[in-house]
């Protein structure tokens, strides 16, 4: 098994397929783009195989695709097919813009949960927020999934003034479509502009729910090493959840591993620090003992910013990369 020093066990591997993406979240990525890596540099098809094989010997039992957007990429059904042979549960973050094209080839290699990224269910505001005219596509291949059959999870990124004052409706959307809605606390990366003042707490967002819904809110229990909370409306068919990194971090039972698109290993996604698996892989040696150290080295809390002093230091935010290349 994947243990580190604090004997939490690494079953669940995160894999960036890319750092591009067809939107751009402000909170995410800068309006131009980041630098991207040569393409030589990035993992091929085959040897994301060949590496999430490596940690599926070592008790990985749950890979989750994401990015940047991983659907952009040309090969992105091929990665897929690879990995569906592996015994693993498949998941794939998204933000839902070219998913529609993919049901049959997700539901050919077992694909059963989606997760879609939407922060506003304003076209308007959601354009703000990804700087892209995307909203009514993203809206429509949200209820196609749930129409084919697929549990979907939504992703909400919660910023003070923006989109706190849409808690409610999306809760709302809950009643009657058996959803999850995950709100997320804002949470700093290289060149974000995060700030403390812009964070929507998971305190304010259960204070407004008991404000809406009186003696409503019932908790539910969480699975075991779920990064979040997970609550529902009495009577309403789905439920929500709040990850709450920022205020109140999971950190104690987490078991997630992260790769970026150029195969470094990151053991944490606040930690700076990586390791790559690639060099090794492509010099022909063993990548077990990279993992390994990786591991070793992975802090109790949030990549080693303990206390909110360094995590609102943003001289640590910039030793780390941005969310995109990262693979959230
Ligand atoms: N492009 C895909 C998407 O948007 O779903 C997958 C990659 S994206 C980096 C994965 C998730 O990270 C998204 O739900 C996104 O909203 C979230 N995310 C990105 N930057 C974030 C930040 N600064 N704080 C909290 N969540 C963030
Ligand atoms: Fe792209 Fe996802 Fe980042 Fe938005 S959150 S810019 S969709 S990678």
């Amino acid at each position: 098994m994947l243990t580190d020093s604090f004997g939490r066990k690494h079953t669940y591997l995160r894999i960036s397929l890319t750092e591009k993406c067809n939107l751009r979240c402000t909170y995410c990525m800068p309006a131009n783009g980041i630098p991207l890596s040569p393409r030589e540099h990035l993992m091929s098809a085959d040897e994301i195989h060949t590496i999430a094989k490596e940690f599926v010997r070592f008790g990985v039992n749950k890979i989750r695709l994401t990015g940047g957007e991983p659907m952009v990429r040309k090969d992105f059904p091929l990665i897929l097919e690879k990995l569906a042979s592996l015994p693993v549960e498949l998941g794939i973050t998204t933000n839902g813009v070219l998913a529609e094209r993919f049901i049959p080839l997700l539901k050919d290699n077992g694909v059963k949960t989606i997760t879609i990224s939407i922060d506003s269910l304003h076209k308007d505001k959601f354009e703000k927020i990804t700087r892209r005219n995307e909203f009514e596509k993203v809206w429509n291949t949200i209820q196609l999934f749930q129409k084919e059959g697929f549990k979907v999870k939504l992703n909400i990124v919660l910023i003070k003034n923006f989109n706190e004052d849409e808690i409610i409706d999306f809760i709302n959307l809950t009643k009657d479509r058996n959803l999850v809605v995950r709100f997320i606390e804002f949470m700093p990366f290289d060149g974000n502009q995060w700030d403390m003042d812009k964070l929507v707490t998971q305190q304010e967002i259960l204070d407004k729910v008991n404000y809406n819904f009186p003696l409503q809110l019932k908790r539910l229990d969480d699975a075991p090493n779920d990064t979040s909370r997970n609550y529902k409306i009495a009577g309403y068919i789905g439920s929500f959840a709040i990850i709450s990194s920022v205020t109140n971090p999971f950190c104690d039972t987490c078991n997630r591993i992260r790769i970026t698109a150029d195969g470094k290993l990151k053991n944490c996604l606040f930690s700076g620090k990586e390791f790559s698996l690639l060099k090794p892989l492509r010099a022909g040696q063993p990548i077990l003992p990279v993992i390994q150290s990786a591991l070793e080295h992975k802090f109790a809390t949030r990549g080693g910013m303990d206390t909110p002093e360094k995590l609102e230091n943003p001289e640590l935010h910039s030793k780390n990369r941005s969310m995109t290349s990262i693979g959230g």
